[in-house]
């Protein structure tokens, strides 16, 4: 018990001096909740390994600079082009990293739980003429984004959705995007996404993220 205690003594230091560093979040949901279009061991490999690396990685390089450890990863992506210049490219990349993720893990939900309302499928046929017009042109820009990047839905200041892929960690809530929207659903296109279970089929992913799709919560971001 003294152990225990001694232990987590230790614990709530270490957590208290770390305090500021950014934390990888918790995945909503088990690792295998999104089977079998989204398999257990790649979330795994995904959120703990890839993701977490993206954290760990900003974490130090932020070490020469640590009071930029009080901004949130938001405030430092939608920035970019205000930080030190030494910082610009990495923050980019794992900053985006970070974001990204973070956010991919919270518009996907095991399937059947949060379907589509006709409110959104509205928003969808206004948008995009018809859910079918919109899922092809998704999944078009998923299989057209060459090498690594995101496929994003995102809404611009006047409402209106759109599909737009980026490359790399790149999203539309940078300083440096061409295109700027709010994101309220994406796709990891990156082949750590997918390469375990659909090998180079990136097609076949992108039709088996539709059963995953967390459809209450990309309706909220749409309508906030
Ligand atoms: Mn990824």
């Amino acid at each position: 018990m003294k152990r225990i205690n001694t232990f987590l003594f230790f614990a709530f230091c270490f957590s208290v001096l770390s305090y500021g560093q950014y934390k990888l979040p918790a995945l909503p949901y088990k690792y295998n909740a999104l089977e079998p279009y989204i398999d257990s061991t790649t979330m795994r490999i995904h959120h703990d390994l890839h993701h977490a690396t993206y954290v760990s990685n900003l974490n130090k390089l932020l070490e020469k600079h640590p009071e930029l450890y009080k901004k949130d990863v938001l405030e430092l992506i939608q920035n970019l082009d205000q930080l030190p210049v030494d910082l610009q490219t990495g923050v980019r990349n794992n900053g985006g990293g970070v974001w990204n993720h973070s956010f991919f893990w919270t518009i996907m939900a095991p399937a059947g739980t949060a379907p589509m309302s006709a409110k959104m499928q509205k928003m969808l046929v206004d948008n995009f003429g018809s859910v079918d017009a919109f899922k092809a042109e998704f999944e078009k820009a998923a299989l057209n984004r060459f090498g690594s990047g995101w496929v994003w839905l995102i809404k611009d200041s006047t409402g209106k959705l759109s599909v737009i892929s980026t490359p790399n960690q790149d999203n539309s809530l940078m300083s440096i995007s061409k295109v700027k929207g709010t994101p309220v659903l994406t796709l990891d296109v990156w082949e750590h996404a997918y390469y375990l279970k659909y090998q180079n089929k990136r097609a076949a992913y992108a039709k088996a993220f539709w059963n995953v799709v967390n459809w209450s919560e990309v309706e909220r971001l749409a309508t906030k």
